[in-house]
């Protein structure tokens, strides 16, 4: 319970951050972009090309890493509608499909049962799976298998992601969702940080089961039928 605590205060200070200082770094990003593919395509840049592409993708890095910085702030403005789980799922598929494709023969398997509508922000549950899926993909390098499931069980309902990658080390795993921990090259340590914070928003548990044979991430929400 302790460590729950300071986590959720390390989230707090950050997520203050995130609000005040989010908005007012990704406008000018947007203007420099925006001159940067103009002058990129100009004539007399053409053997410069690789460098604006390359500025352009920093770019986009740097505002990424703002977009997660600002979905950690607390105070996010949110829209919780009657909606469920299974069908924000299966929307979002053909986009998921389509990118474990492009990262290799990744088997991406979906095992829906019967819940309940929850009060949901549909966007903040798009952006959850997303996170966990990516990290699930992250995990397998070039081959596995990935399932999402949805159901019931002891009278939560419950959304996983599992996979049969690599596994969370003991160290990792006891630091979970502090923001900016990374074991990734590329990773911005942002994506888990944003899925506690987005769970915290919808009374949901996140609880991870990881080993040698792989990772699951649970997301329990309450079921509003067992609610007194
Ligand atoms: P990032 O993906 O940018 O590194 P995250 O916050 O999404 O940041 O994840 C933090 C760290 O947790 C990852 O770098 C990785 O070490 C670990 N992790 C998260 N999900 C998984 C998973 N499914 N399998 C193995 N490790 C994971
Ligand atoms: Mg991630």
């Amino acid at each position: 319970l302790e460590n729950e605590i300071g986590r959720l205060d390390r989230l707090n200070i950050v997520g203050e951050m995130a609000a005040s200082i989010g908005h007012e770094i990704r406008n000018p990003l947007t203007t420099v972009r925006g001159y940067l593919q103009m002058f990129g395509m100009k004539d007399k840049y053409a053997e410069h090309k690789e460098q604006f592409s390359t500025m352009i993708e920093e770019l986009d890095r740097a505002n990424l890493i703002i977009t997660e910085f600002l979905s950690l702030a607390k105070n996010k403005v949110v829209d919780f509608q009657r909606a469920n789980l299974n069908e924000i799922i299966t929307t979002l598929l053909p986009l998921l499909q389509a990118e474990a494709l492009h990262r290799g023969n990744l088997e991406l398997k979906i095992e829906l049962g019967e819940i309940p509508d929850l009060e949901l922000d549909k966007k903040e549950m798009r952006q959850l799976l997303m996170n966990l899926v990516r990290n699930a993909e992250e995990a397998l390098l070039s081959n596995g298998t990935i399932v999402i499931r949805t159901g019931l069980d002891e009278g939560k309902v419950f959304l996983s992601v599992q996979d049969s990658g690599h596994g969370i080390s003991k160290d990792i795993l006891d630091k979970l969702g502090t923001p900016f921990l990374t074991t990734k090259d590329n990773g911005t340590g942002l994506g888990l940080p944003v899925c506690y914070r987005i769970a915290e928003r919808h009374k949901a548990k996140i609880k991870v089961k990881t080993g040698v044979n792989g990772t699951t991430f649970f997301v329990e929400f309450n079921n509003p039928a067992t609610r007194e």
